[in-house]
């Protein structure tokens, strides 16, 4: 009888134990993805996030067919397609990699009780994460919600899960089940299609994220430390959307970085940064699953209480890049054109929504859901709460980023502004993060008419700044 793998976000032959385990147990196997927009309690998938599912699944459907194998498509409520394809197809077992968002946690447990009524096997393998979050609590049995004794219990006796590689036959079953045409689904945007800017930007798939991979360790990594606070440099690796659709696994990062780290001196900065990151990453998993809630309460209760302004009209001129800060600008508009933004510029802009605005960081987070290719629930919704200063070891509040400073000191000649905000392309360096002090000549020259060609700043820096650590005032005042 066949074995059904199921996939979720886990798009990958190689380190695939629940893939792995089924086709070593020698039976017909059924790779089954399941698009599922009914299930309540669930964050749908946003616009970016599907378009590279389409991509990524065309990926993979290829690399499954090169191995004799079939990749079936279901769409609708994953209890109910499930259960259909196991009674359709007689499989006597569903092996899957664990999930960690809590409503998916929760639909595994409520499955593998249904499952284990009608006598299938319903095993969940590991991979998604370096180690699970059981595995890295504190003496109480709590979550870490310090960053450095969490890497430090995190990275004590860290051994990695097994290095599997990708199965040279995908067994198929002697008759495949009914699958949707992904055509169907209408993954990617055609009226108006923004998704040019993307699929220039990223090769979604398996031998995307290795060929990403190999090339980080090769120019990259060396440099990382410095390298990936610069806003003008490409100096971080880009993995994030690999990694949020599980087209390459955590440990096989892991491991690049600690092979690259051989033979070189024993502390070299830029690899332990790189892997520090990486275990951010497990960070957030591990908030995300000791309060389930991360994604929509703040952390410190306190801030339940927070008096947000919510203006709409300034979320939307933030939105698309239109604050009149270029930094913030730029950002904003690199995400919209490419579904990703560098990590400086997302605490930029996350801040400046946040404390200049005083919009709630849950309105950021949904439209980061939304338009990031890597959107991912425990590291999106950790680092909101991280920046708006009330998530775990987060930033504190009163410490406000300044948009100009923070512009002039990563990116000091003002290339990134230059490239994602063209019409200020033609100001001096001196001048590109404050157009609003050029003199009339220079603005003249540039092409630039503050408030026509580019907007004046939404508020004034030092006004913003004195009004968010009043509005702060207040809820430290409460009990
Ligand atoms: P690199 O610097 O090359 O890091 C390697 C990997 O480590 C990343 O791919 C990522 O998986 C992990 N990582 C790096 N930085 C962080 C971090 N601060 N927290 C957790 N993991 C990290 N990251 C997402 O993957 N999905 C999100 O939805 C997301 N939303 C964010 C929202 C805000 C407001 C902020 C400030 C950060 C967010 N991040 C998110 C974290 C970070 O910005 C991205 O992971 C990073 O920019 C991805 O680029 P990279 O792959 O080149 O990273």
């Amino acid at each position: 009888a066949p074995v059904i793998v199921w996939l979720r976000n886990d798009f990958r032959l190689r380190d695939h134990p629940a893939l792995n385990a089924a086709v070593a147990a020698g039976s017909p196997v059924i790779p089954l993805y399941i698009l599922d927009d009914e299930t309540p309690g669930q964050w749908a998938l946003g616009g970016a996030s599907r378009w590279w599912l389409g991509k990524t699944i065309e990926a993979f459907a290829r690399d499954i067919a090169a191995r004799g194998g079939k990749l079936i498509l279901r769409r609708g409520a994953v209890a109910r397609e499930l259960a259909r394809v196991v009674e359709e197809t007689g499989a006597t077992a569903v092996y899957f990699m664990r999930g960690y968002e809590p409503s998916v946690a929760a639909l595994e447990d409520q499955l593998k009780l249904a499952f284990d009524d009608m006598g299938v096997a319903f095993k969940r393998y590991g991979g998604r994460l370096l180690r699970t979050p059981e595995e890295t609590r504190t003496k109480a049995g709590g979550a870490y919600q310090v960053f450095t004794p969490f890497w430090r219990a995190f990275t004590k006796d860290l051994t990695l899960p097994r290095a599997l590689a990708a199965p040279d036959r995908i067994k198929a079953p002697s008759r495949t089940p009914k699958s949707d045409d992904l055509r169907d689904w209408q993954l990617s945007p055609s009226k108006p299609d923004w998704s040019r800017g993307l699929a220039k930007a990223w090769q979604p798939g398996e031998s995307g994220a290795r060929a990403r991979l190999a090339e980080f360790t090769k120019t990259g990594l060396a440099t990382y430390a410095i390298d990936r606070n610069q806003l003008d440099r490409d100096g971080t690796s880009r993995l994030s959307p690999h990694l949020a659709f599980g087209e390459i696994s955590p440990a096989a990062c892991w491991r690049a970085a600690a092979d690259a780290a051989r033979g070189k001196s024993a502390n070299d900065q830029s690899i332990e940064t790189f892997m520090r990151e990486l275990v951010w990453r497990e960070f957030s998993y591990s908030l995300l699953f000791h309060f389930p809630k991360l994604p929509e309460e703040p952390l410190r209760r306190e801030f339940a209480e927070f008096p947000w302004l919510g203006d709409a009209g300034q979320l939307k001129a933030w939105q698309r890049g239109k604050t009149g800060y270029p930094i913030v600008d730029a950002g904003m508009r690199e995400l919209w054109a490419t579904g990703y933004m560098h990590n400086r510029a997302r605490m930029i802009v996350a801040s400046f929504l946040v404390k200049h605005l005083l919009i709630p960081w849950t309105a950021g987070e949904a439209c980061f859901w939304d338009t990031l290719v890597d959107a991912d629930l425990a590291n999106n919704s950790a680092s909101w709460q991280w920046v708006a200063g009330c998530g775990a070891d987060a930033a504190p509040y009163f410490r406000i980023f300044n948009p100009v400073l923070q512009g002039e000191k990563f990116d000091p000649n003002g290339d990134y502004v230059r490239r994602w905000v063209p019409e200020l392309a033609g100001l001096t360096a001196d001048a590109i993060h404050k157009p609003w002090t050029a003199k009339p000549e220079s603005l003249a020259q540039a092409g630039v008419v503050l408030g026509k060609s580019y907007p004046r700043p939404l508020v004034e820096h030092a006004y913003a700044r004195v009004r968010a650590l009043q509005a702060y005032e207040q809820i430290k005042a409460t009990p």
